[in-house]
C-alpha cells in the first residue's frame, strides 16, 4: 500500500492576520498517527510504524539558488535528527534510530517509487508534472501550493518499508517557493528548508497531521485519545507551531523544533525498551503475506486531494495576509 501525504502547505487557512483573535495560549493538540485504509466492516485502519529500529535515509542535496550544497545536506541532516534517538530529549523515550547521508552534490535524485531507497529529493522540475500511476489506472500527480510531499510505502497491516520526501522547488510555478537556511539568510519571503523537512520527517515515521485543513477533511482520523481529529480553524498559536500542524509559510521556523505532542507521537510509536515488531507492533500472519513491493491500492490521498481547491482559494485570498504574518514572525 502507497499512501502519500500531502505535505507541508503553503500557508495557513485560518487565523489569518488575527493572531491575537487566534489565542496565545491553550492546549495542544494530541498526535495523530498515519493508518491503513479502514476495514470495510469499520473501525480504523492499522496504525503505520516501521518494523525496524534503524532506517537510512540519503539526502540529494542540490538544486536550490539560495542554498549551499552544504546547507541543503546541513538542514536534511537536521530535520532527521530532530527525529532521531541519539537527540538528548529523544534518547529518553525512543528506540528508533535514524541515519542520514548526503549523496554528491552532482548525483541526481531518483522518482519517489517503491526502489528500497529512503530518500529526500529537490524537485526542481514542473511539481506538477510529477505523477504515478494508481492501479485503477488513474494517475495521481503533485498538487500546486505544496512546499514538500511525503510518500510512505507501507504493508497492509501498517508496517512502514519505504518512504520518500520530495521538496518543491519548482521556480516557473506561479508560488516560485523560494528556499534557504533562515539562520543565515533572512530575506522575506523564503522558507525555511529545514522547517519544512522536519515536519516531513515527522511523516516519514509515521505520524500524521495534527489537525485537518477545510472543514469535514478529516476523513473520520482520530488522534491517539479516540477523538476526531479537529479542524484547523480552531488551532491555538502553540499548536500552529507544532512540528505536524499541516501548513507553514515564509519565514516559519518553528516546525524544526518537536512539540511536547510530535515528541509525545514519536516516543508513543517507538517506546524506548522495546523492540520494532513487524505490522505496526503486532504479531500478525497477516503481514507475512501482505505485498510490500509497490503494489499500490486505491489511495485515501484521493479524498485528502479533494481538499484542495479550498485550499488553493484561500491561498489566493490571503496572499497580503500570509505576507504580514512573516512580517510578525520576525
Ligand atoms: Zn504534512
Amino acid at each position: 500500500m502507497r499512501r502519500r501525504r500531502r505535505g507541508l502547505s503553503l500557508g495557513p487557512a485560518t487565523c489569518v492576520g488575527l493572531l491575537l483573535a487566534c489565542g496565545l495560549a491553550g492546549e495542544a493538540t494530541a498526535y495523530v498517527r498515519y493508518r491503513t485504509k479502514p476495514p470495510a466492516d469499520g473501525g480504523l485502519g492499522q496504525p503505520y510504524a516501521w518494523g525496524v529500529a534503524s532506517v537510512d535515509v540519503v539526502g540529494y542535496p542540490s538544486g536550490l539558488p539560495n542554498m549551499t550544497s552544504d546547507q541543503i545536506s546541513n538542514a536534511m541532516s537536521a530535520a532527521v535528527a530532530a527525529w532521531d534517538k541519539t537527540d538528548s530529549t529523544n534518547a529518553t523515550c525512543s528506540y528508533l534510530k535514524l541515519n542520514f547521508a548526503p549523496a554528491a552534490a552532482t548525483a541526481i535524485p531518483p522518482a519517489a517509487a517503491r526502489d528500497h531507497l529512503n530518500q529526500i529529493a529537490i524537485r526542481t522540475g514542473v511539481w506538477t508534472d510529477i505523477c504515478s500511476r494508481l492501479n485503477d489506472g488513474s494517475d495521481d500527480c503533485h498538487q500546486p501550493g505544496e512546499l514538500a510531499l511525503t510518500t510512505v510505502w507501507s504493508r497492509s497491516c501498517g508496517e512502514i518499508v519505504e518512504a520518500d520526501v520530495e521538496v518543491n522547488a519548482d521556480v516557473a510555478s506561479p508560488m516560485q517557493f523560494m528556499w534557504a537556511d533562515l539562520d543565515v539568510n533572512m530575506t522575506s519571503g523564503l522558507h525555511d528548508l529545514q522547517n519544512a523537512l522536519t515536519h516531513e520527517m515527522g511523516h516519514f515515521i509515521g505520524l500524521d497531521h495534527t489537525c485537518a485543513l477545510g472543514p469535514g477533511a478529516s476523513d473520520g482520523e482520530v488522534d491517539d485519545l479516540g477523538n476526531p481529529v479537529p479542524d484547523c480553524s480552531d488551532a491555538t498559536i502553540p499548536e500552529m507551531q507544532a512540528t505536524m500542524y499541516p501548513s507553514s509559510e515564509a519565514g516559519d521556523v518553528t516546525k524544526r523544533t518537536l512539540s511536547p505532542d510530535d515528541h509525545a507521537g514519536l516516543c508513543s510509536i517507538y517506546p524506548l525498551g522495546t523492540t520494532p515488531m513487524s505490522c505496526g507492533g503486532q504479531q500478525s500472519s497477516g503481514c507475512a503475506v501482505a505485498d510490500a513491493g509497490g503494489h499500490e491500492t486505491s489511495s485515501p490521498e484521493h479524498r485528502h486531494g479533494q481538499r484542495w481547491p479550498v485550499l488553493l482559494g484561500f491561498v489566493a485570498a490571503l496572499g497580503s495576509a500570509i505576507s504580514l504574518r512573516s512580517r510578525r514572525r520576525r
